[in-house]
């Protein structure tokens, strides 16, 4: 895990700087995105159940878990108090529509670090340095795959950030060939 959060500071630096984010920003929240990990289930149950958490799917898929709760653990335990690196955090497995810049260069080196092997992944890292848009859609898309073919629960959140996603792109003219209404 050490590694993968090693590959996802360094490539969240490199997205930083080609869209004109803060590096250190990026490097720290890569670094500490998977905070919520060096936790058991019980531990981020707790926390949830302790935050008063009512989302009832983090309850039931445990993946979904560490990143809301590894939020509220990093500002609880470690002091950090920056709204931008924590809400980076907390949507970094869902995504959410309304995402800060950093949040989707996390999301999105999270996806892409050297160490990861996910499908379509050499498409993404050649996207991610030109169109961020695009990659962010592709990695999305190719995760939801991902959890249906393993029949896993999928979260709204991340419906919800693939349609701003296409309707962002739509909005920029570049509407996808091929889709016409009948
Ligand atoms: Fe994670």
């Amino acid at each position: 895990m050490f590694q993968h959060c090693l590959g996802v500071k360094d490539t969240a630096v490199r997205l930083a700087q080609v869209y004109g984010l803060d590096p250190v920003k990026a490097e720290l929240t890569g670094i500490i995105h998977d905070y919520g990990k060096l936790f058991s289930h019980n531990e981020l149950i707790q926390v949830a159940r302790s935050q008063g958490m009512d989302d009832p799917l983090i309850y039931r898929e445990p993946a979904l878990l560490h990143a809301p709760v590894g939020a509220v653990l990093l500002k609880d335990d470690l002091g950090v108090e920056d709204p931008e690196i924590l809400e980076a955090v907390r949507v970094h497995t869902t995504g959410s529509p309304e995402m800060s810049l950093l949040a989707r260069i996390i999301y999105l080196a999270d996806y892409i670090e050297p160490g990861r092997d996910c499908p379509g992944v050499e498409t993404i890292r050649q996207l991610a340095y030109l169109d961020l848009q695009g990659a962010l859609l592709a990695a999305v898309d190719f995760t939801i795959h991902y959890i249906m073919e393993r029949k896993r629960l999928l979260h709204p959140s991340s419906i919800a950030f693939r349609n701003s996603l296409v309707l962002s792109m739509r909005n920029y003219g570049q509407e996808l060939s091929g889709y016409e209404t009948k």
